[in-house]
């Protein structure tokens, strides 16, 4: 017996861990098996290949790493920087902060850009900083894409028209946890040299797959960097990739194959078509938020996310009670404001393999506790407003047109 159990689907709008689809479920629900037999390097080989079509890199490497975003984040850093490097890196909120605690505490000598939380990385500075260096002493640029802590995207294009514009060396490390395979993501054509995510985002799985794919250069100067890593060292994954067995270490079987299950779906319904609904879903969840009369802590349109909102509450709310009162009364999961913004918003997360309606039942859900609350929101309002925009902009199923 589940202790928590509550009828009915569990409505899971936490940006991450996300629903995980019934194939991939089914994909998992298999015996171990040895990973030395010819079946699974084949299928790894085919892992390898489908992954780069969703970092949209021809020319990356990937590696697959027993992990979660911070395991992966640790990987991009520790085998591309030597200690004491200087690197400019972003704070615009819970997530950047911790990259940034985690770069400070591996000794690379860190230029922190901070912006307020809610704005989107402070491109300007950058700009004055790489114009700055002409003896290219900054050896990294690291920058979240999607701040899931409070639902900004940042300009990824920028910054390589920046590092082009003052022909700068630079790496260009992304951290994608909340955007790949969800957002508008193009690591070769934005020259990105690290880019990274987590199995339990937009892929759709549980957690425990890092993702991380290096360009050439960032291949490159992994030969050179001094920094401390055994588990992660790139090295190790390069030497059994030419021998053609792949794993240094033992992988997850059921991980694999729900990792294969989960890219067939993605390229099923196709991804651009999976970009293209979390842009719809955002766009809906944006609108109900203004029908309620509350405002999105992103502060400009050129940050908002596709993948999650976070909605701002009046003074005399506390965000944190609509979070516990989702869970215990409607069986919905929202997500918590964090640090700075801890009681003060509650983000609803649109990403991975979620449709329309899910998001109206969500919708209609953070009325009712609204509501609860004594905010004095006008039941359906929200649920309208993105209904309206839904009914008119979503497309026929893919596979069933
Ligand atoms: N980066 C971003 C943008 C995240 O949203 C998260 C987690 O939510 C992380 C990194 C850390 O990932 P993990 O919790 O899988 O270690």
């Amino acid at each position: 017996m589940d202790y928590v159990y509550g009828p009915g689907r569990n409505h899971l709008f936490v940006p991450g861990p996300v629903n995980i689809p019934d194939p991939v479920i089914r994909a998992m629900n298999r015996n171990n098996e040895d990973y030395r037999s010819p079946a699974i390097p084949a299928m790894t080989k085919t892992l390898l290949e489908d992954v780069k079509k969703i970092f949209k890199t021809t020319t990356g490497t990937p590696f697959l790493i027993p992990t979660t975003g911070t395991g992966a984040w640790e990987s991009a850093l520790t085998n591309t920087l030597s200690p004491g490097d200087r690197i400019v890196s972003f704070l615009i909120g819970q997530f950047s902060l911790l990259w940034i605690d985690q770069q400070q505490r591996l000794n690379f000598n860190v230029d922190v850009v901070e912006s307020d939380w809610g704005q989107g990385a402070n491109l300007d500075v950058l700009a004055e900083k790489l114009a700055a260096d002409s003896a290219h002493t900054i050896k990294a640029i690291c920058i979240v894409h999607n701040e899931t802590a409070t639902g900004v995207t940042n300009n990824l294009a920028t910054v390589r028209k920046l590092l082009d514009h003052y022909n700068h060396p630079a790496l260009f490390l992304v951290d994608g946890v909340s955007s790949i395979c969800a957002l508008d993501f193009r690591m070769d054509e934005w020259g990105v040299d690290v880019a990274l995510t987590g199995s339990q985002k937009a892929l759709s799985l549980p957690t425990g797959i890092g993702m991380v794919c290096a360009s050439p250069k960032a291949i490159e100067a992994s030969k050179t960097a001094k920094s401390v890593r055994v588990f992660f060292d790139w090295k190790d994954y390069l030497k059994f990739y030419k021998m053609g067995t792949y794993w240094p270490y033992t992988p997850s079987i059921q991980l694999l194959y729900g990792l294969r299950a989960a890219l067939d779906l993605i390229f099923e319904e196709g991804l651009d078509n999976v970009i293209a609904r979390h842009s719809r879903l955002g766009k809906a969840t944006r609108l109900a938020v203004e029908a309620w009369g509350l405002k999105n802590c992103t502060q400009k349109e050129e940050w908002f996310s596709d993948t999650v909102t976070a909605v701002v509450v009046p003074p005399y709310i506390d965000s944190a009670e609509i979070v516990k009162r989702g869970w215990k009364r409607y069986n919905l999961s929202l997500g918590l404001g964090l640090n700075k913004v801890a009681g003060k918003v509650f983000r609803i997360g649109h990403l991975g393999n979620l449709n329309e309606l899910q998001l109206l039942g969500c919708l209609a859900g953070v009325e009712m506790i609204l509501k609860d609350v004594g905010y004095p929101v006008v039941l359906g309002s929200g649920v309208a407003a993105a209904c309206a925009y839904l009914q008119n902009n979503t497309p026929m199923i893919p596979s069933r047109i």
